[in-house]
């Protein structure tokens, strides 16, 4: 029997040739190498990544589909399926502490939230490529003066190198979305580009510094620097959140009374 694409799991399904061999091409599979992929659905790019050789692990939380995926790869030796939910699952107990590459054509409504948990696991995290929203990754990819320039783009920018690689549209899904997607590479940096004294005030910066992005920093901080205090640090308090750079960022944050992780 036919799947019924779910709605709730985000189930858009790549059908386009073209796509699936170029994403595979991006990726480059070698044999024997730990893969993570999350969400395999009607298993578009596990096909090809089980073909590669390499040491398959899929997530899938639609119960329907792994039964499908247990059946179909059940005389395949390289692939291991697991039922479960990629935003609660430890990723170190699914890699055995060994390092892996993740792969995800990710449902849109908890890419960054997924993303943002994934980076717990940074040390063991060789790359990451996603399919994602095209608004998405422009906003992670993008620096100060552009107007997708945002809390996404910082927090994105301190934790990864980000390589955007190619657009789909949406009639390479069945169904289309509404909306275009696009593949980006996420490598984890090893430490962070600037110096930021504690990630919770790097945190709290930019959320204040964006939540009133049209407002000047003298306004959007004031609950957290003085004016006195931007100028001490050398940040122009009539600047807008829009303007300032990851290194001023990372200013900002040691700037704040010291707030451990
Ligand atoms: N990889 C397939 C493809 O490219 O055609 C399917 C992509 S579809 C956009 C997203 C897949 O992620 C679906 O199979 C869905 O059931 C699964 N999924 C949704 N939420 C998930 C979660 N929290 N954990 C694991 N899988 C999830």
């Amino acid at each position: 029997m036919k799947h019924r694409p779910r709605k709730r799991f985000g189930q858009n399904f790549l059908h386009d040739q073209q796509v699936i061999d170029r994403i595979i091409a991006s990726i480059a599979p070698q044999p024997g190498e730990l893969i993570l992929e999350i969400g395999p659905g009607q298993a578009a790019l596990t096909n090809p990544l089980v073909a590669s050789g390499a040491d398959l692990h899929v997530l899938e939380i639609d119960r329907d589909l792994v039964a499908r995926l247990q059946h179909q790869f059940q005389h395949t030796g390289n692939i291991t399926v697991h039922a479960c939910d990629a935003l609660q699952v430890d990723f170190s107990d699914i890699s055995g502490n060994r390092p892996f590459r993740l792969i995800g054509n990710l449902p849109y409504n908890i890419s960054t939230p997924l993303i943002f948990h994934l980076l717990g696991w940074h040390d063991l995290i060789i790359d990451m490529h996603f399919m994602l929203q095209k608004e998405v990754v422009d906003r992670m990819a993008s620096g100060p003066g552009s107007k997708a320039y945002g809390r996404l783009s910082v927090m994105t920018q301190f934790r990864c190198n980000i390589t955007p690689l190619f657009d789909v549209p949406p009639e390479s899904f069945t169904p289309a979305p509404r909306v275009s997607s696009s593949i980006v590479r996420l490598q984890p940096l090893k430490a962070r580009p600037f110096d930021v004294g504690s990630d919770k005030n790097l945190e709290r910066v930019v959320a204040a510094a964006f939540s009133q992005r049209r407002k000047t920093l003298r306004n959007s901080l004031r609950n957290l620097l003085s004016t006195e205090q931007l100028l001490a640090a050398g940040i122009d308090p009539g600047q807008r959140a829009e303007q300032l750079s990851l290194s001023q960022f990372a200013t900002l944050a040691r700037a704040l009374p010291y707030d451990a992780d």
